[in-house]
């Protein structure tokens, strides 16, 4: 038995300081993880944190992010990535860091005018939000090299000025009960990718934009909006 017609190449990520490659199975992301960016979204900060989904082969790494169609108000997200060595369900969260492969930098692009709509009929997300390269990355730091990914500066600059600044700190669910929350509601796998929320502050951008993000301890994310 053979393949009908050649497969698509497997996602992957680069691992820094590595030849080999990061293969992605699925990538989850946090909404609203952030009290200061659930505010700014009209949000309620007294409800939970959910998750929606992007496609593994959304990611682009080559810092190049060509504009979407279908969109006029096509948004910025900065957000701690991390990557997952093994999985599971229902990890506890004392367990969870064991399951940590690396951390990267990535951008959860967004197509706001088609969120807003989708919010508003109560349909699904993925035309906003799962889209061909929707999810600039950078190569995964493995845990080892990251000293605490718990705390420390995440922002993005566009074209110089600073747009979007937080803490890792200031998350509603920290990395540990992500992954056990998550882990109650789907099989988590080698290879899945978890988007952690974004901070207050995020904006429109157009073609020309050239994106400076950083998270500390990970490094700097550098998307050129084409
Ligand atoms: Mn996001």
């Amino acid at each position: 038995m053979t393949y009908a017609f050649t497969p698509v190449p497997q996602p992957t990520l680069p691992i820094k300081g590595s030849d080999n490659l990061f293969p992605i199975h699925r990538i989850y992301c946090v909404g609203r993880n952030y009290a200061e960016h659930t505010k700014e979204m009209g949000g309620d900060t007294k409800d939970p944190p959910f998750f929606f989904q992007k496609n593994p082969d959304n990611i682009v790494t080559d810092g190049k992010f060509p504009y979407p169609p279908a969109t006029q108000n096509l948004h910025f997200e900065i957000e701690l990535v991390v990557g997952l060595k093994s999985g599971g369900v229902n990890i506890k969260p004392a367990d969870a860091m064991g399951h940590v492969f690396g951390y990267a930098v990535g951008i959860d692009m967004t197509r706001r005018d088609l969120q807003d709509v989708a919010k508003k009929l109560a349909r699904p997300w993925e035309v906003a939000k799962a889209f061909e390269a929707s999810a600039p990355c950078t190569a995964l730091v493995p845990a080892a090299q990251v000293a605490d990914p718990s705390k420390g500066a995440i922002w993005v600059d566009v074209n110089g000025e600073r747009r979007q600044t937080g803490d890792l700190s200031q998350m509603i669910w920290d990395i540990p009960n992500q992954i056990a929350f998550l882990s109650t509601l789907f099989e988590l796998k080698s290879g899945d990718l978890i988007f952690t929320g974004t901070p207050a502050g995020v904006g429109a951008i157009k073609k020309g934009d050239k994106l400076k993000g950083h998270v500390a301890g990970v490094g700097d994310l550098e998307v050129a909006v084409i």
